[in-house]
């Protein structure tokens, strides 16, 4: 129960860092388009109006990328510090190891019946834990490669 909650509260805040990213992004825009309407009139006179066409399209252009920018970099960040792959678990930055299919937290590497490797009791599976060759590899020396 007090998992589910957490796990709830957790959503909530990444929901909220993600509209926090978004709002950034919007308002870099916002800023462009208030500085461009407030130095549009002033320049115009004096540029011939496919020019100013031109600049002003650039700079549309140029908030368009910087949007871009914004959320790649911000989705790139969040992705890579929330889970590592490696021989076939996930692992948090404190080297937790987390079930790779539903990705809560797992323990217990033990030689099971069925198979030696980590037991997710949610999805009722052994995850091995095992190098692209299909050899166990134990938790110490996996972690110890994190
Ligand atoms: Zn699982």
């Amino acid at each position: 129960m007090e998992s589910e909650n957490m796990s709830f509260g957790e959503k909530v805040k990444e929901s909220i860092v993600n509209r926090a990213a978004e709002g950034l992004a919007v308002s870099v825009s916002v800023i462009l388009i208030w500085v461009v309407s407030k130095i549009a009139p002033a320049i115009m006179p004096a540029l011939e109006s496919n020019l100013s066409k031109q600049l002003l399209l650039s700079l549309f252009l140029a908030s368009l990328a910087l949007n871009i920018v914004f959320v790649v970099l911000f989705w790139t960040t969040r992705k890579k510090a929330e889970f590592k792959l490696k021989y076939g678990i996930y692992w948090d930055a404190n080297k937790n190891p987390h079930c790779p299919n539903c990705k809560i937290p797992i323990a217990g590497y033990a030689e099971y019946q069925t198979g030696t490797g980590y037991y997710c009791k949610p999805c009722k599976k052994i995850f091995p834990l095992q190098d692209s060759a299909g050899n166990d590899v134990p938790p110490s020396q996996a972690v110890g490669e994190l």
